[in-house]
């Protein structure tokens, strides 16, 4: 790519904004152009051989050099990963069609290594509990506490899971202490609730990050997508495994999580700030249980709010003390939408024991009074009045 400015001492919030478009200009453009090309054309036989072995085997596109084919490279797709990698300081970052697909490329990379054992600390989002415990891509899971990880790594480790805030309860885990447990395991933090603006988990240490660019990264509840941001050496294995296994993201989901980095901060935020006015009516609620959120006093028990994460988001998770006091209110909010997923600029609440957690083992599984609340950009006074209309339902 030929800069036409430099972004090398730029803030975050401009990277955010400017991040993977300095050639725009020398292209005539203002936003970046969406190639849907399924094929790219080859100039001759050789050179096209040597393009496809290259992506085929988790190269990057070489100047000059045909793309071949949207499953082995886009670039579209290849811009937007640039954007995710300058905002996670990683050297690259690589996309999927949703998070559990790039969950899934990792966790092959680790089989086809001959590593094939992970150690992952609970909670983790449901659906990476369930591809875990079923073992389905020849992985085998031990579960630890985050103290028992040096503990629990043998020969065959080859990776190391944490999920901080965790889903849905908003457990931190202390990055740093991981990874010194670790050793040379490569730790994986999935950072889809706190994003790269309130924390980024290779300052600690980490060697992979992930997301579900679905949440927060797009931002809008209309694209599925999930990335892995890490090192040349690993982005290459998952792009390898990506080229075979195909679960490739699409040009146009690639645009649009582009354009909702332009906006991440300032909606992380604002969304923040919202969460703690909701949090903290909770904690004044008679009939709230507990509040789990960072930013209310007694929830951050290892003080790692200001040291690696520099807020405490915008998910909230308060427990309503039986199955039945959370599914009233559940059933009845009316601004904030009764629907899974979260990070968006609207609201949404869900019943994790029923719904993304249903598949994790009984102890593990969130207690049936817990709801998990995804504070949105709307005034937080209307989304209290939605809750406390529902409480009273
Ligand atoms: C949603 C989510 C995932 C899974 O991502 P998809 O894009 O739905 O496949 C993984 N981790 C966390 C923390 C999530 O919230």
């Amino acid at each position: 790519m030929s800069d036409t400015h430099d972004l090398t001492h730029a803030g975050f919030d401009t990277l955010a904004v400017h991040g993977a478009r300095e050639d725009l200009a020398s292209l005539g453009l203002h936003v970046p152009s969406i190639d849907l090309s399924s094929t790219s054309p080859l100039p001759d036989v050789e050179s096209g051989g040597d393009s496809y072995e290259n992506l085929a085997t988790g190269g990057t596109l070489e100047e000059g050099h045909s793309a071949v084919y949207q499953r082995l490279w886009n670039p579209t797709v290849a811009r937007m990963e640039e954007a995710v990698a300058s905002l996670e300081g990683t050297e690259q970052a690589v996309s999927f069609g949703s998070g559990m697909a790039a969950l899934s490329a990792v966790l092959l990379a680790c089989v086809q290594e001959g590593k094939p054992n992970i150690v992952a600390v609970r909670p983790l989002y449901g659906g990476t509990d369930h591809v875990l415990a079923t073992g389905m891509l020849g992985t085998k899971v031990t579960w630890a506490t985050a103290d028992e990880v040096g503990t629990s790594i043998t020969d065959e480790t080859g990776l190391i899971i944490v999920e901080s805030p965790g889903n849905p309860t908003l457990e931190l885990v202390d990055i740093a202490d991981v990874v010194r447990q670790a050793g040379d395991v490569p730790v994986m933090v999935d950072n889809t609730f706190a994003t790269p603006v309130l924390q980024r988990p290779l300052e600690f240490g980490a060697t992979l990050v992930m997301h579900s660019a679905t949440k927060y990264l797009g931002g809008h509840g209309d694209v599925l997508a999930g990335l892995i941001a890490t090192n040349a050496e690993w982005a290459a294995k998952i792009r390898g495994v990506r080229a075979l296994t195909g679960g490739i993201l699409h040009p146009l989901s690639a645009y649009l999580i582009h354009r909702g980095l332009q906006t991440l901060p300032i909606r992380v935020r604002a969304q923040q700030a919202g969460a703690q006015v909701v949090a903290e009516w909770l904690t004044t609620q008679e009939g709230v249980e507990k509040v789990y959120y960072p930013g209310v006093e007694g929830d951050d028990q290892a003080g790692l709010l200001g040291r690696q994460m520099s807020g405490p988001g915008a998910i909230v998770a308060f427990d309503m003390g039986s199955y039945e006091e959370a599914a009233n209110i559940a059933n009845h909010t009316k601004l904030i939408t009764h629907a899974v997923s979260l990070g968006g600029v609207d609201s949404l609440i869900q019943h994790p024991a029923s719904l993304t957690h249903r598949p994790v083992a009984p102890g593990a599984r969130p207690v049936p009074g817990v709801l998990r609340l995804s504070v949105g950009l709307e005034d937080p006074k209307d989304l209290i009045a939605d809750l406390e209309r529902a409480m009273q339902a």
